[in-house]
């Protein structure tokens, strides 16, 4: 299981869950290991998104309360719930180079 960013963050790329993060495992809209530091330097976020890394998310609930949109879950369920698709899960995985197993 893995805490995940949902569809919320797009276009909103708040980094309060990264500075929250006691492994440092949010990551993104475009470097993997940039601890979404590359927001400060991007013109726009219109379409982009942070990732949490689900191999090394240790499920802390840290970042949950931290961002302004609501766009974190607790798990991959809890996503695929109430987004009413996997796209989200898959892409947090996928940003990682991680293949998500229903
Ligand atoms: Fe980081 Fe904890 Fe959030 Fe996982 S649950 S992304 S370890 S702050």
């Amino acid at each position: 299981m893995s805490f995940i960013i949902g569809s919320k963050c797009i276009s909103t790329c708040d980094t309060a869950c990264v500075n929250a993060c006691p492994v440092d495992c949010i990551h993104g809209p475009i470097d993997i290991d940039g601890s979404g530091e590359e927001v400060k330097r991007l013109d726009s976020v219109e379409g982009l998104q942070l990732f949490i890394n689900p191999e090394d998310c240790i499920d802390c609930g840290a970042c949950l309360g931290e961002c302004p949109v609501n766009a974190i879950y607790e798990s991959e369920e809890d996503c695929i719930k109430s987004e009413g698709n996997d796209e989200s899960v898959k892409k947090n995985y996928a940003f990682f180079g991680q293949e998500y197993q229903a």
